[in-house]
């Protein structure tokens, strides 16, 4: 450990086995701009107006945005824009939610972006409701938090009149989960809309340094869980299930398949996992089954590793349809097909880069313990681009997030308000 020359406690974010101790270089800068009034003030206004922001949090949280339909809820943040003073207020061909903070300079050019869209299907009953310090309803950490904080800068650097070298995009942007496959920051970085490997278009070459803020905790992830997420359907011609015993089944290659899939070998490092989540298929007790699917889902931080799983779970596939058909006398009665519904790309950026230790010194000279994490979020897009990306906590604590039992506490959340603002402001400087 190497003791910094200056009259702080040293930090440390711990990140599994690496302990990370930030430069003297990056605390000092960000001990320069808490020097400056304006920053102080807007910081102040931060944690002053937290109830502003915790009354934004649940009326856009009351407002449904499953996926695919989060135009109602980017309305709120597009006027949120507007009448906080953000230039070019617009709504992109996607449905992304836009506002420009323009700064002394064009560049560098950060965005800030915090995701729109919920898991919950349009019947969700997305009523908040408060008991003290903690609401509770759908989607109310993951993302109205991150929504709510990305209001919450603008407005803290609108009343501080904070001027920043560089400029600043605030995007509130759809497609973030599950099936949205991050369309939003594909559109917003003008990449293709997914495919294998579609991600390596050269991406937009305006964007200099990208933070999503997204759910609740201080934490800063610069590792992303990349995923390759399938929908297999097998077919056959079925029949009598005595009358035609003898024929190949859709669901008799199914089961090859998860029990060749569930033998897979994959590392620990870099952390790779598989998942069959959903199966289906058949008609009745009597019948051999003509149709059975699956849905499939494999993760790694690595992209190599991630890569590997994919072409060991394609040969199961292949192998399970091969002895099934064997198994019965003919080849090609049962055929299977896959269908990609899910592709995020994996990479990760240092530890010791200066945006990762920008925001882990943002949350020390805040007195906050940052912690190192890994997380699968719009934050992969650009990483995997080779643009510098983080994701960040929105303060508070969460639970349950993704489930109808949501809840967020907001003891000192506006803590988390503070350093995104911060991150901010640090990262908007030469
Ligand atoms: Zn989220």
């Amino acid at each position: 450990m190497r003791t910094l020359s200056l009259a702080l406690v040293a930090a440390y974010a711990v990140s599994g086995l690496s302990r990370t101790v930030i430069p003297a270089q990056q605390l000092s800068g960000i001990e320069t701009l808490l020097q400056e009034p304006a920053v102080r003030g807007a910081l102040d206004s931060a944690r002053s107006t937290e109830s502003l922001t915790l009354d934004d949090q649940v009326r856009f949280c009351q407002t449904a945005a499953p996926p695919f339909r989060e135009a109602a809820r980017g309305e709120h943040l597009r006027r949120a824009f507007v009448q906080l003073g953000l230039q070019n207020v617009r709504v992109d061909p996607e449905g992304n939610v836009l506002g420009d903070r323009p700064g002394l300079t064009p560049r560098p050019h950060v965005v800030v972006a915090a995701h729109l869209d919920t898991v919950f299907p349009p019947e969700t009953d997305v009523t908040v409701r408060r008991a003290g310090a903690t609401f509770s309803g759908p989607g109310v950490g993951d993302n109205c938090r991150g929504l709510a904080v990305l209001v919450a800068i603008v407005r803290a650097l609108r009343s501080a009149g904070v001027k920043t070298p560089g400029s600043i995009t605030f995007v509130a942007n759809v497609g973030e989960e599950g099936l949205g496959n991050l369309r939003g920051v594909r559109e917003l970085f003008g990449v293709g809309k997914g495919g294998a490997g579609s991600a390596r278009t050269a991406p937009r070459p305006d964007i200099d340094r990208f933070v999503s803020i997204d759910g609740p905790g201080v934490y800063v992830s610069h590792i992303a869980v990349g995923s390759h997420r399938y929908r297999v359907t097998f077919k056959g011609p079925g029949g009598h299930s005595y009358a035609a015993f003898g024929t190949a089944s859709a669901i008799g290659a199914l089961g090859r398949a998860v029990a060749k899939i569930a033998e897979l070998q994959v590392p620990d490092q870099p952390r790779t996992t598989f998942n069959v989540g959903r199966i289906g298929g058949g008609t009745a007790v009597n019948a051999i089954p003509s149709d059975a699917w699956m849905e499939v889902d494999l993760r790694s931080s690595d992209r190599a590793a991630l890569a590997s799983v994919d072409a060991k779970f394609q040969r199961a596939l292949e192998a399970a349809v091969t002895e099934e058909n064997a198994r019965w006398g003919r080849a090609g009665v049962i055929t299977a097909s896959r269908e990609l519904v899910g592709d995020r790309p994996s990479g990760s950026i240092p530890a010791s880069s200066s945006i990762v230790q920008t925001a882990l010194g943002a949350a020390n000279m805040l007195g906050l313990n940052a912690q190192l994490s890994e997380a699968s979020t719009d934050a992969n897009l650009p990483i995997s681009l080779g643009i510098p990306a983080i994701t960040i906590g929105g303060g508070g604590v969460g639970a349950d997030a993704h489930a109808l039992t949501e809840s967020f506490d907001s003891t000192e959340a506006w803590k988390g308000t503070q350093h995104a603002l911060l991150v901010t402001v640090a990262l908007a400087q030469k």
